[in-house]
């Protein structure tokens, strides 16, 4: 019998979590912008917050999640979450994935906001490794297609049919399936300084707002606070996780940056921490992790210390580490239900594109992966509730102009956006922006002109967002009265 097809869009943990759990059943093909290895899943180093200790509870996990989300989080989604996610992880470690462990017990790390340890990790600090490599191993029966980026979603008679694609050297392919998972990841890139993979530019949140799908909470972007910071510019993150082994944020003189700020100090919420080390950067501070107090810091953060080796940063002899905030994560995305449905029949979304309300105005550390194992197992539960149908797909082209489009340097696309859309907003910075967006044309006749034209899409999807959302709340932060 000929089986139905699921096309995923994106090669992160969402999208191996959902192939993982359709494979036996689908014609599964996994379309990926780079090589399968390039994601942000692929770089997380703090782990995977689950509710799996003696002294934890889901509802513990849950408070803290609203708390940290400003209660602006979908109650239905958080609960899936932090109730569903041990269960899940667990499946896991029954088909071979392990955690690090001390004692015989997981080594829980602590984070930001978290009241007690409950981050499982592997390899020290390289959890998003190893877990996207494990899901990968697992994937035997699966159509890999990389270095193909999607640039649109393809519909017809309004249900989601497949996407065309354009290679490397800008050919286009076209894939059609009865189910469309975008699972691209956020959109990092749009600014200068991210931790983010740089093929995570925005693209499935643009595709899918040109298809017709609902976005919401675009305005809610989180700022890591500690990126390595060297000469002006920023090469990756400094996990959290080494504030959670007593590192402290320190200016040049030694004094704590976080002493009085908040209760929670150096663990404040990643929205404060972010916002303080900021202003501090404004005022011309230089900031440090200074890592005296964390305890065999470079067999517990291997894939820190080396990158720290490799930018030949000499943290031995000093015990400090320079850092800045910089683009992390995006709470809103595509609104989905429970399952990873849109508004479109036939197109889901999972991971970080898409919105189910889990993560609120500011993501709690290490509810990400969380997210992506949890809603990449619901999409596939979901799909296979469905009746079989396969179909035949009249063959749909792309629309495409040949004329050459009036687009933006990317340097100075993402310089305005950072300027304005970045860790403090003004409003009348974002209205002058929004018209400064509106200049350019939308082009998809090679990946340069598509990924540029899908970060104005996302840009002006996260101004017209802040612009409604008149006051300060999680992430999102108003500077009001300021006419500089
Ligand atoms: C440095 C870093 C550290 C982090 N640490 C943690 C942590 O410790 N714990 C935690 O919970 N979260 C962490 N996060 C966040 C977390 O890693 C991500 O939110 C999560 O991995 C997202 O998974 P995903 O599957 O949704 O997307 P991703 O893993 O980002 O994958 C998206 C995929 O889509 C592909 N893609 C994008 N556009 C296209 C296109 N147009 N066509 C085809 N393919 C496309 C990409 O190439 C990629 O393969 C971290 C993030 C970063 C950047």
């Amino acid at each position: 019998m000929t089986k139905e097809r699921v096309i995923i869009v994106g090669s992160g943990i969402s999208g191996c979590m959902a192939a993982l759990r359709l494979m036996a059943d689908y014609d599964v093909t996994i379309i990926t912008k780079g090589y399968k290895e390039e994601s942000n899943s692929m770089l997380a180093q703090g782990g995977v917050a689950a509710a799996v200790s003696k002294s934890d509870t889901p509802k513990k996990h849950f408070s803290d999640t609203i708390q940290a989300g400003c209660f602006h989080n979908k109650v239905l989604a958080v609960n899936q979450l932090v109730t569903c996610g041990p269960a899940i992880i667990q499946k896991l470690i029954d088909e071979g994935m392990t955690f690090d462990k001390k004692d015989g017990e997981f080594s829980l790390g602590l984070e930001g906001a978290h009241r007690l340890p409950r981050i499982l990790h592997t390899g020290g600090d390289q959890t998003g490794k190893y877990l996207t490599t494990f899901l990968q191993a697992q994937l035997t029966n699966i159509d890999w297609q990389e270095e193909q980026m999607a640039i649109e979603i393809i519909k017809h008679k309004e249900v989601a049919i497949g996407v065309h694609c354009l290679d490397k050297e800008n050919q286009l392919h076209t894939y059609y399936g009865e189910h469309i998972i975008l699972a691209s990841g956020g959109l990092g890139q749009l600014f200068p300084v991210t931790t983010n993979a740089p093929t995570i530019s925005g693209d499935g949140l643009a595709m899918a707002y040109r298809a017709g799908a609902k976005l919401t909470d675009m305005e809610f972007i989180q700022f890591h606070p500690t990126l390595l910071f060297l000469n002006g510019r920023c090469h990756g993150l400094i996990s959290e996780a080494v504030r959670g082994e007593d590192a402290r944020i320190v200016r040049a003189d030694g004094s704590a940056v976080m002493a009085g700020v908040h209760p929670l100090a150096d663990l404040a919420p990643r929205d404060i921490v972010a916002a303080t080390l900021f202003e501090e950067i404004e005022r011309g501070n230089a900031i440090f992790l200074d890592i005296t107090e964390v305890t065999h810091f470079e067999e517990r953060f291997p894939a820190i210390t080396a990158s720290l080796h490799a930018y030949q940063v000499p943290f031995r002899e000093t015990k400090r580490i320079p850092v800045h905030p910089g683009a992390h994560f995006l709470m809103g995305g595509i609104r989905t239900d429970l399952h990873g449905k849109t508004n479109i029949p036939g197109l889901y979304a999972i991971g970080e594109v898409a919105n189910a309300g889990v993560h609120g105005a500011n993501r709690l550390a290490s509810n990400s992966l969380l997210e992506t194992l949890v809603f990449g197992e619901k999409v596939a539960e979901y799909i296979h509730t469905q009746k079989p149908n396969p179909k035949k797909y009249p063959l749909i082209s792309r629309a495409s102009s040949t004329k050459t489009p009036h687009l933006p340097n990317k340097q100075l696309l993402q310089e305005k956006i950072w300027e304005t859309l970045g860790i403090t907003r003004k409003p009348e910075k974002i209205a002058e922006l929004l018209h400064w967006l509106g200049d350019f044309d939308y082009a998809n006749n090679t990946r340069e002109t598509a990924e540029l034209s899908h970060m104005i899409i996302t840009a002006k999807l996260i101004a017209e967002s802040a612009l409604k959302r008149t006051e300060s709340l999680g992430a999102h932060r108003i500077l009001k009265g300021v006419t500089k």
